[in-house]
């Protein structure tokens, strides 16, 4: 409508570069629009940017992440060269944001004397969280006494700082719980990221105020427990990609991206019962409460 206006006869006496101008403006403002209307806008809470399966590319998938209405990827470290390269990629794109941990199937060389100090200069250099950190006991890559070590320090470090703690569990349900405990005697709050486990130890977790993050996984055929989908409150729910793990449906397989997280959202607000949007508004908010974080990619 506003086109045909445009081009009646009305602009006749204009000369024609002011004419182009006004032509091309509400166009762009229309397009502008059309796309805020559609593009869904989303923190990415959990992604593995830093990772070398990003080597060849790591520019298209961060523009592509913002195409898709990432208004923040979190770039998660999780160990200390994984968190160096994640912090030197959040001073260079204004997109992302760090944080430096040791994964628990990294415990085995868990050494307190070399690794804590690192650790300490790296949340220092302005990390959002501890983190990833945790205990992996389906793997068993590590001895189980040495993740403990390793994630007692990381949660003594998030209480010392004031940070929040991404943590990784898995077929370690007692064990985290008792840890997280621990971590909420010390006032540390926390995101158990891209959960499978039980509603139990899920509730636990909020009932100290953490957050509970999901996946890709949510949108597997094999994925049946939809009432952990809908138990999570508005406000403890946040979404991630884990990429380049776990591409959602319909990427099942491929290598995943932060542009993806978009399925993931999608699929939980069908199980919700609420517009993608919403869920999508309500999860970015969350996740910047959590890490302290505020969007800074404009979208234009
Ligand atoms: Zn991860």
């Amino acid at each position: 409508m506003l086109e045909q206006a445009i081009t009646s006869s009305s602009l006749a006496g204009f000369d024609s570069f002011h004419a182009a101008l006004i032509r091309v403006q509400p166009l762009a403002v229309l397009y502008a629009n059309r796309l805020q209307l559609t593009r869904m806008r989303f923190i990415d809470s959990h992604s593995h940017l830093a990772d070398t399966a990003f080597d060849a590319d790591r520019e298209a998938v961060i523009e592509r992440a913002i195409e898709a209405g990432a208004s923040l990827v979190i770039c998660i470290g999780a160990s200390l060269e994984d968190a160096a390269r994640a912090r030197e990629l959040a001073a260079q794109y204004p997109l992302l944001r760090f944080t430096a941990g040791l994964h628990p199937q990294d415990a085995a060389r868990f050494d307190a004397s070399t690794q804590l100090p690192a650790l300490e200069a790296l949340l220092d250099a302005g990390a959002v969280a501890v983190g990833e950190c945790g205990l992996d006991f389906h793997y068993d890559d590590a001895p189980r006494a040495k993740q403990h070590e390793s994630f007692e320090a990381q949660l003594s470090l998030a209480a010392e700082r004031s940070l929040p703690v991404v943590v990784h569990t898995r077929d370690a349900e007692a064990e985290t719980a008792m840890m997280i405990d621990r971590a909420a005697r010390d006032g540390v709050v926390g995101v158990l990221h891209c959960y499978t486990g039980s509603l139990a130890l899920a509730e636990r977790a909020l009932g100290y105020g953490w957050y509970v993050s999901f996946s890709g996984i949510i949108t597997f055929k094999n994925w049946t427990n939809t009432d952990l989908l809908r138990a999570i409150p508005d406000d403890r729910l946040l979404v991630e990609s884990d990429a380049p793990y776990l591409a959602p449906v319909p990427r099942r397989g491929k290598r995943n991206e932060p542009a993806w997280v978009a399925h993931t959202i999608e699929r939980l607000a069908v199980v919700r019962g609420v517009a993608p949007q919403s869920l999508a508004d309500r999860t970015a908010e969350n996740a910047a409460r959590l890490f302290d974080v505020s969007p800074t990619v404009a979208r234009t």
